[in-house]
C-alpha cells in the first residue's frame, strides 16, 4: 500500500516538474478502465461518471473499439493524405449516411473541427460575395475551443483574459434570444455557430422554437449555420446528433469528443453547396483522418448505430437519471436550483460552488465534473451506462448532498 503511495506521490511530484500547469489536477492516476468504471494506480475502483468529458460514448475500452484499433495498427497507422485511406473513406460515407451533411473533412480534436468550419464559412462566403463579409456570430456562455480562432468564437471572456487581442470578425448574441441575433447581424456576417446545446457554457438549452428560428433567419440573410456538435454529437443527447431533436438542420456540424471512442479524432460535415468553397490546397491536416484513428471511429459509430441498441439504452438510463436527480433536487431543494439536459448530458445546478460536492463523489469512488462557472454539477457518463451504477451514483449524491453544507 506505502509503495503505490509512493508511487503515486512521484507521478505527481513529476507532473509538477515536467507538465506545463495547464490543469488543476485532482489527486488520482488512473491506470484502467472496463466499461463505465476505471481504477487507480492503488487498485481502487471509480465509478466514471464523466466519461472523459463526454469522450467515451461506449465506455472504457469497449471490445470492439479494441480489436479495431489493433487490427489497423498491425495494418496500417499512418500514411499521407497525399493517398486515398480506406479507413477515412469509409468513415466519411458512415458519417454522411447517417446526418444531414454530404462531405467529411477529418482533423484531430474539436478545436480543429471548429476552425475548419470558420475557415470554409468565410471561403464560401468570400467566393460568393467577395472579401467582406466574414464576420461569425456566435453566443455567450458557448465554448468552442482553445485556438486563437475558437476562442475568439467562444463566448466566455474568462478564456480569453490575456490571450488578447482576440481575432477580428466575430460577435456575441445571448444564447436563446432570436431577436437579438437579428440586431446583431450586418452586411459583413457571413455565419452564426452555435452549439444546439451549450454544454462547458453550464449545460444551457436551447427554448423551444429558438434553433428552427436561427434556421429560418439564417436562411433568410444566407448566413451558413454553423453547429457545434463537439459534445452534443455521437449519441450524446439520444439521438446520433444533437440537431435531430429540434426540426432543422445545419449547414455546417463540427464533431470530436465521443467521435473516436476515446482517440483523438475531428471531423467537420457540411452539404455540398457549401463543401464546394474547399478545393485541394486550400485546407489541411497531417494527421486528419488517417487509417489508425478512423479504424477506431468506424468502430464507434458501427457500434453506436447498431440496432440502436446503444442510443435506445442512453435514452432509457437518461428517463431513469432525471427520475432520480429530480427526487434528489425535491429533496434537496434548498441546495439544488435545476436539472436539466437531454439524454446523457446532464447538469444539476446548484446553490454555490460545486467543487466540494465533486471532491466528496471524488473521495466516495464517483467521478463527475463541472460545467458553467463552477455551479453545475456534470454528468456525461458513457451511453452504456446502467440502472444499478446510477443507483449507486444516486446513493452517492443523496449522502454528499446531505452532508457538503
Ligand atoms: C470540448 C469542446 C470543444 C473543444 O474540443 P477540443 O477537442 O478540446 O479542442 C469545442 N466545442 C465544444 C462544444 C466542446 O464541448
Amino acid at each position: 500500500m506505502l509503495s503505490f503511495w509512493m508511487e503515486t506521490r512521484k507521478i505527481l511530484e513529476d507532473a509538477d516538474h515536467y507538465l506545463m500547469p495547464t490543469y488543476s489536477r485532482f489527486p488520482l492516476v488512473l491506470r484502467k478502465g472496463r466499461g463505465a468504471k476505471v481504477w487507480d494506480i492503488h487498485g481502487r475502483e471509480y465509478l466514471d461518471f464523466l466519461g472523459g468529458i463526454a469522450v467515451n460514448v461506449l465506455g472504457h475500452c469497449h471490445p470492439k473499439v479494441v480489436i479495431a484499433i489493433q487490427k489497423q495498427a498491425q495494418r496500417l497507422i499512418h500514411v499521407s493524405n497525399l493517398y486515398y485511406i480506406e479507413p477515412q473513406v469509409r468513415l466519411a460515407k458512415l458519417l454522411v449516411t447517417n446526418s444531414f451533411a454530404d462531405k467529411a473533412f477529418f482533423c484531430n480534436s474539436g478545436a480543429e473541427a471548429n476552425e475548419a468550419a470558420i475557415k470554409i464559412a468565410r471561403k464560401y462566403s468570400a467566393d460568393k460575395y467577395g472579401p467582406d463579409r466574414f464576420e461569425i456570430i456566435s453566443a455567450m456562455d458557448s465554448f468552442h475551443g482553445r485556438t486563437i480562432a475558437t476562442l475568439t468564437a467562444t463566448g466566455q471572456t474568462k478564456f480569453q483574459k490575456g490571450f488578447e487581442p482576440m481575432l477580428t470578425g466575430f460577435s456575441h448574441v445571448p444564447f436563446n434570444d432570436i431577436a437579438a441575433l437579428r440586431a446583431a447581424i450586418t452586411p459583413k456576417t457571413c455565419a452564426v455557430i452555435l452549439e444546439p446545446i451549450q454544454a462547458e457554457g453550464g449545460i444551457n438549452m436551447p427554448s423551444a422554437d429558438y434553433l428552427r428560428q436561427v434556421r429560418g433567419l439564417c436562411d433568410e440573410k444566407d448566413l451558413l449555420l454553423i453547429f457545434d456538435e463537439v459534445q452534443t454529437g455521437m449519441g450524446r443527447t439520444g439521438k446520433l446528433f444533437g440537431y435531430e431533436h429540434y426540426g432543422m438542420q445545419p449547414d455546417i456540424m463540427s464533431l470530436a469528443k465521443g467521435l473516436g471512442g476515446g482517440v483523438p479524432i475531428g471531423a467537420m460535415l457540411a452539404t455540398d453547396r457549401v463543401a464546394v468553397a474547399f478545393s485541394p490546397r486550400t485546407h489541411a491536416s497531417t494527421f486528419g483522418g488517417n487509417p489508425l484513428v478512423c479504424a477506431a471511429a468506424i468502430a464507434t459509430v458501427e457500434t453506436l448505430l447498431e440496432d440502436g441498441f446503444i442510443l435506445d439504452q442512453c435514452n432509457r438510463m437518461s428517463a431513469y437519471l432525471f427520475e432520480r436527480l429530480g427526487h434528489l433536487k425535491k429533496e434537496y431543494h434548498e441546495k439544488v436550483i435545476d436539472v436539466r439536459g437531454k439524454g446523457l448530458l446532464i447538469g444539476m445546478e446548484l446553490m454555490r460552488d460545486g467543487m466540494p460536492y465533486v471532491q466528496a463523489c471524488m473521495d466516495r469512488g464517483v467521478l463527475i465534473g463541472l460545467a458553467g462557472n463552477g455551479s453545475v454539477l456534470r454528468f456525461t457518463p458513457p451511453l452504456i451506462i446502467e440502472e444499478r451504477e446510477i443507483d449507486h451514483l444516486i446513493d452517492v449524491m443523496e449522502e454528499v448532498l446531505e452532508r457538503v453544507p
